[in-house]
């Protein structure tokens, strides 16, 4: 462990950030969290409530009238924002240790992916919000008019344990670089990174309050952000329940919110592909980040001609997955985030099971060597009717769902059978085909011979229980945190 990561965890309990001050609680609360490659201890965290919020809100608020952040010219807090995107870049290895500890995901995938992730989303709104216009002149008779775009105040945040840090970066990046103030409620069974960010915010000088961060627990800290008066803007990333819960907040208190939640993605393969590669892909997104992406492919519709052999070879694939601890320079897959998310996988492979579905690879708990308290779980793949619930629902680990097709019509009636509407992506040689299936597939997001792609600058959000009004990288999410203001003079 580095010693900035030893440090970093000595002085417990971790608190909050809020106006620019290290605070803890106002109920004196703390819970804790725990590293799920063993279950140990990695710190005690305070507990924010409502009041905590309040204040936070109010910080931000303070600070998005007279801290001049709003108000800066956009290259300038452009500058803050690469200051802050570098300070990520030199403490990457600080930060993906805390993040693979935390949520049990391999070091060298934080290493590689989700930190790096983090200052490329920084500097990508950084570069976009310079050269956004945020002034158009209305030619309209008889009035000299225009519309302006300005930031709305203090948008709310509300993340999940999947990809903390990078989802932070995701979340708030336009946000600020729009000239928005942000409080943010990290995951219960994962606020490291977004503290130890926090302290990165303190050092770039970005002005006090501009970014608070309230930890707790959904049900306090979270119910109290969706609902608090001072939000202007809301945005939650987790499951449709609570999404629903956020929405509903947001509804009364009359702002716009971003809803990023569940999937169920499907991934039609056709019989031209190369069957080998297919599988090897196709496992290798189940395994990412133990299954616990909310768009990876989880259902496999398979054309009957090569289905034996695709599974076959998956099969193959996933039990050569080297499980085991997230800092284990030999693994490949990681635990789960926690006994309770265990439970969950384990109880949707028996009810799957009670409803008629077939293992054609037996999933369930693994044991790790030296690790025997942590919350692993082997991959699994299922098959049956498309009525069972492990096909309907999301299961939320290493597990696929895998059904034969005869032909494209019923392939994509099945895709479209889910409640769900994230991502789906088709395999194919024929391209045609596979634009055709990709249009017709329902869902935010449809990828061709490839699964789980994000690159900055396509937009990236959900449709039906997979919420509404993502966007993620692209300028339209920058957009998304400006709202309209028309200037007008009738002219004499
Ligand atoms: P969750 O909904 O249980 O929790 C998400 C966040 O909401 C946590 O911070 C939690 O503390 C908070 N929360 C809980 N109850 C609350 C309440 N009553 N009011 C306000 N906030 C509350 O989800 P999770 O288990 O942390 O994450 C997994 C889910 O997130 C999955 O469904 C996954 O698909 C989804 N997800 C979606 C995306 C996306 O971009 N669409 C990305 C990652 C994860």
């Amino acid at each position: 462990m580095l010693p900035e990561v030893t440090q970093f965890l000595a002085t417990q309990p971790l608190r909050m950030f809020i106006g620019g001050d290290w605070v803890e609680a106002a109920g004196g609360g703390t819970f804790e969290t725990r590293d799920p490659g063993d279950n140990k201890l990695l710190a005690r965290v305070t507990a924010g409530d409502e009041r905590d919020v309040d204040r936070a809100v109010k910080a931000a608020h303070e600070a998005f009238r007279k801290s001049g952040w709003a108000s800066l010219p956009a290259n300038e807090r452009a500058v803050y924002l690469h200051r802050l995107a570098d300070l990520v870049d030199k403490r990457r290895e600080v930060l993906a240790q805390i993040e693979s500890l935390d949520v049990g995901k391999p070091l060298a995938a934080a290493m590689a992916g989700d930190i790096p992730n983090v200052s490329s989303t920084l500097r990508y709104f950084a570069d976009i919000s310079v050269h956004a216009r945020r002034r158009e002149p209305i030619a309209v008779s008889g009035f000299e008019a225009r519309s302006i775009r300005v930031p709305y105040g203090v948008c709310g945040f509300i993340f999940p344990w999947n990809f903390p840090l990078l989802l932070v970066g995701w979340g708030i990046s336009p946000a600020l670089a729009a000239g928005n103030t942000v409080v943010i409620k990290p995951a219960e069974d994962t606020p490291l990174s977004t503290l130890y960010f926090a302290k990165l915010v303190e050092e770039a000088g970005i002005p006090k309050g501009v970014v608070n961060v309230v930890t707790g627990l959904g049900e306090t800290a979270g119910a109290a952000l969706s609902r608090h008066a001072g939000v202007k803007r809301m945005s939650f990333t987790g499951s449709p329940e609570v999404g629903r819960l956020v929405g509903e907040a947001s509804g009364r208190n009359l702002i716009p919110v971003k809803l990023e939640l569940g999937g169920k993605g499907a991934a039609i393969v056709f019989d031209d592909v190369d069957v080998d590669a297919t599988a090897r892909s196709l496992a290798g997104a189940i395994t990412l980040n133990a299954g616990q992406v909310c768009c990876t492919a989880t259902r496999w519709l398979v054309h009957e001609k090569i289905l034996d052999r695709l599974v076959q070879t998956a099969a193959e694939a996933l039990t050569s997955t080297r499980i085991g601890h997230e800092w284990d320079a030999e693994t490949q897959m990681g635990p789960v985030v926690s006994e309770k998310q265990r439970q969950r996988v384990l109880g949707y492979l028996e009810r799957g099971q009670k409803e008629g579905a077939k293992f054609l690879l037996n999933g369930g708990a693994a044991t790790v060597k030296g690790h025997e308290g942590g919350f692993y779980v082997k991959p699994g793949l299922l098959t049956g009717s498309p009525d069972n619930v492990a096909c309907r629902e999301e299961i939320f680990g290493p597990v696929a769902y895998v059904m034969p097709f005869r032909d494209e019509d019923q392939a994509v009636e099945l895709v479209n059978r889910s409640t769900y509407g994230l991502a789906n992506s088709v395999w194919s040689a024929n391209l045609d085909r596979a634009n055709r299936v990709a249009e017709a597939m329902v869902a935010g997001n449809s990828w061709i011979n490839a699964h789980n792609c994000f690159p900055q600058g396509v937009p990236y959000g959900g449709c039906n229980l997979s919420g509404m009004g993502g966007g993620v990288n692209s300028p339209e999410t920058f957009h998304d945190y400006l709202r309209p203001q028309s200037i007008l003079r009738p002219l004499a």
